[in-house]
């Protein structure tokens, strides 16, 4: 990271790992804030300037999932939860409320970096971003609602177009199933996962150089898909 001015804020109650994650920010020269409960974490975003925040979902004042919910209410800062391996639910659930990101515990200096890095990127091509989204050979006019290949049109039903949109609208982010079904079918369907695997191979028929070998949309096991350009 080239800018000095990055802020990035750990809420994490243990001394030990919140200090391994802001070594390993600062060694990439981003300047890491630290709190040990939600409570304080909330107030410091509140105050300063934060462009990333690494969340713990175990906290001893309040629980993780309860800090996304009211940080969402006013903050679109990007969010990377850290999660033990025991609690996969709590992660989904995390990601369902509007965190951007996870890692699971433990994790490497290397995994760690590189996520901060992608969701810090993201959050400035969204800054940047026109209506136009190119990829591979692959582009998408959100404003015309068009898709090309090669140069060429692809033909989209409305349904595959609109699971394309809401993927390109969050890319890099981990989208899980019911957000997702949420998004394209609407909370009635959020249980029929199986649609979203038919709609999800179509799109890959259609916009993936090899559909078995997927370069875009990935598939976040257990979890849901990632769009990845
Ligand atoms: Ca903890």
């Amino acid at each position: 990271m080239s800018d000095a001015a990055t802020a990035v804020l750990v809420v994490e109650d243990e001394p030990q790992i919140r200090r391994f994650v802001c070594n390993a920010l600062r060694d990439d020269q981003c300047q890491a804030l630290e709190a040990g409960t939600a409570t304080g974490g909330l107030e410091i975003v509140a105050r300063e300037p934060v462009h990333l925040v690494i969340l713990d979902l175990g906290l001893p004042d309040r629980d993780g999932i309860s800090f996304i919910r009211d940080l969402r209410n006013w903050s679109a800062v990007p969010i990377l939860v850290l999660s033990a391996r025991s609690a996969e639910q709590d992660k989904i659930e995390a990601l369902d409320t509007g965190a951007d990101d996870y890692l699971t515990k433990p994790f490497g200096v290397g995994e760690l970096r590189a996520r901060v890095r992608a969701l810090l990127r993201r959050q400035q091509q969204r800054v940047d971003a026109g209506a136009v989204h190119v990829f591979g050979d692959v582009a998408v006019d959100l404003s015309r609602r068009i898709v090309t290949r090669a140069g060429a049109e692809v033909h989209l039903t409305q349904r595959e177009y609109h699971l394309l949109a809401v993927m390109v609208a969050n890319t890099g982010r981990v989208m899980t199933q019911r957000y997702l079904m949420n998004q394209v079918w609407g909370p009635g369907h959020s249980q029929d996962s199986h649609y979203l695997r038919v709609y999800v191979g179509r799109l890959r028929q259609k916009l993936e150089a090899d559909p078995t070998q997927p370069h875009y949309i990935l598939t976040e096991t257990g979890i849901g898909y990632r769009f990845q350009p």
